[in-house]
């Protein structure tokens, strides 16, 4: 494949999915039901994962395979060639490390940060079965279980301290209760609320 077409291929793909800008993108075609991207990371230098010194000392390349999100209703899925790269650090622990790349790879994850996302939200709007089905539409294949393992794994927001809290009472059984502890106040809200979250009326 020549020099220029693979450059027409990178611009094109780079306007349809932005976030694989920061690679290069060799070959796409159509396999199945699915659509099939290869591309390789760019020989950029990239800081080591536990000392941070900068690295392009290769130790050797192999080939991550990515779902991401659905491209013209079919699955998309990215073969990335990745560098394993020696660090030299002298008092760093680690002997080599692979390179990762913004809004592409995270370590041990084989969805990009995109499809994730929305693996994870169709969790939170509609948690197992409704996730699962929303995401059967978009061409993403996971049991309502495995919807709710990536919706627990999620971080939690951080904690404010309420300044207004409702109180109720409620039964779990006959003889088993539970209560429960309402934050009343949306920060930021502003449609009912004032500016620090205080009720309008
Ligand atoms: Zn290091």
């Amino acid at each position: 494949m020549g020099g220029g077409i693979v450059s027409e291929c990178d611009d094109l793909v780079g306007i349809v999915s932005p976030h694989l800008d920061a690679v290069r993108v060799e070959r796409v075609w159509v396999e199945g039901d699915a659509v099939r991207i290869s591309a390789r990371t760019r020989e950029l230098m990239v800081a080591c994962t536990d000392c941070g010194r900068d690295s392009t000392r290769v130790h050797s390349r192999y080939t991550r395979t990515l779902a991401d999100r659905a491209v013209g209703g079919r699955p998309l899925l990215i073969n990335l060639s990745v560098r394993r790269l020696f660090c030299d650090g002298p008092r760093c622990g680690r002997r080599t490390f692979a390179e990762q790349v913004d809004e592409l790879t995270v370590r041990y994850q084989r969805r990009t940060p995109l499809l994730q996302h929305l693996v994870e939200m169709a969790g939170v709007l509609l948690a197992g079965r409704g996730g699962a089905r929303l995401l059967q539409i978009v061409n993403v294949t996971l049991s309502p279980t495995s919807v709710l393992f990536h919706l627990m794994r999620m971080p939690l927001p951080s904690a404010a301290t309420p300044r207004v809290l409702g109180v109720d009472d409620f039964a779990l059984y006959a003889d088993v209760y539970g209560t429960l502890l309402v934050w009343m106040l949306i920060p930021g809200c502003r449609s009912r609320c004032g500016r620090d979250g205080t009720p309008s009326n």
